[in-house]
């Protein structure tokens, strides 16, 4: 599969729910309204068109949401998707990954490694347990950092994913560094989209990494490296650690211009760029049994309406978001 722009699609996030079992400041409101259920492609609906991806060229596939794991039987998801991992070029997944809140990876770390994942990334805004409840709205520290911890003695490499806020947790990054080098996980600070309603002026939130990374630097060395994910992250080692620590820049750098990835929501609708738009209705076109021939002509007539990029500003007079659908719907 490749866009207009040159571009090789090889990577698929999918977002499985909408739903959540925490209400992160930045990227839910407190009373969000979910959708029900008969809007929401059943499991086996999802597993297909994963498949058809996979048949065009998808070797990655991050399953996200909303929180993954709260899905009823998700793990038959990961089982089915697990089995495709390896295979003749063009045939299989090289990687199947899931981002996720954490609060139960108690219970499915062994069943994800199980399933073939390697790699998780977990949120984790902060180290503080006051702060983790205010900045989540309502989480217990406890039940992710159980989690975290399971799924490290469960053989699964861990990122941990933290959204800088001004005046938030911006103070907490160096003491994250080192609690990361000490458990041995990678680190990924995150700038604030501005995505959806979050009833809160993100204009006061917003923190560039660009001076988050500079003051880090006071403290510590980051050496360059050509580290990659397939991702949108930058990557540096930290030499007093050895771990790395990635940054993901959407609002001061545009990452555009190496895009791999398209998401697909839990509704079916496949967004090419999660900063756009541009969108085509897989549910739809399911749900009026087509083939998989059929689906593989859809997928690249989508693709080939991938647009160049996002350009993300915020408001400062409406303090509207720049999009109006939440990253829970597409899944970061
Ligand atoms: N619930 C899972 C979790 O929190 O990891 C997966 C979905 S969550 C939408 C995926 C990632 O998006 C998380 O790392 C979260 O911190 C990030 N995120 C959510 N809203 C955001 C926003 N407005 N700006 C930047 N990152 C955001
Ligand atoms: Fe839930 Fe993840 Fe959004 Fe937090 S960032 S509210 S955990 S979906």
């Amino acid at each position: 599969m490749i866009d207009p722009f040159g571009r090789a699609i090889t990577y698929l996030r999918v977002s499985v729910t909408d739903r959540c079992d925490l209400r992160c400041v930045y990227c839910m409101s407190e009373d969000m309204t979910f959708l029900p259920k008969m809007e929401i492609l059943s499991l086996e609906e999802i597993d297909r068109l994963c498949g058809a991806f996979i048949r065009l060229g998808t070797n990655k596939i991050r399953i996200t949401g909303g929180e993954p794991l709260v899905r009823r039987d998700v793990m038959s998801l990961f089982r089915s998707l697990g089995g495709r991992i390896g295979g003749l070029p063009n045939q299989g997944l090289d990687e199947l990954t899931v981002t996720t809140n954490g609060t139960q990876l108690a219970r499915y770390a062994t069943d994800l490694f199980a399933a073939g994942v390697r790699r998780v990334n977990v949120s984790l805004d902060t180290l503080d347990p006051a702060r983790f409840t205010a900045m989540t709205r309502w989480g217990k520290i406890e039940k992710t950092l159980d989690g975290i911890f399971a799924a490290r003695a469960a053989g699964l490499a861990i990122r941990i994913n933290a959204v800088a806020m001004k005046g938030v947790n911006e103070h907490e990054f160096d003491d994250m560094i080192a609690w990361c080098g000490e458990h041995g996980f990678d680190l990924c600070l995150i700038e604030t989209m501005p995505l959806g309603d979050v009833d809160g002026d993100r204009t006061d939130q917003y923190l560039p990494l660009s001076v988050v990374r500079s003051r880090l630097r006071q403290t510590w060395t980051l050496e360059e490296t050509p580290y990659q994910t397939g991702g949108p992250a930058r990557y540096f080692t930290v030499a007093q650690t050895g771990r790395r620590i990635g940054f993901i820049t959407p609002m001061t750098h545009n990452f555009c211009e190496s895009c791999n990835r398209v998401r697909l929501t839990c509704t079916g609708t496949l967004y090419m760029c999660l900063g756009q738009d541009d969108q085509a209705d897989f549910r739809a076109i399911l749900r009026a049994g087509a083939s998989d021939d059929e689906l593989g002509a859809a997928i690249l007539a989508a693709i080939a309406h991938k647009p160049l990029g996002h350009d993300f500003v915020i408001d400062r007079r409406s303090e509207k978001p720049a999009l109006a659908r939440h990253m829970s719907v597409t899944g970061g």
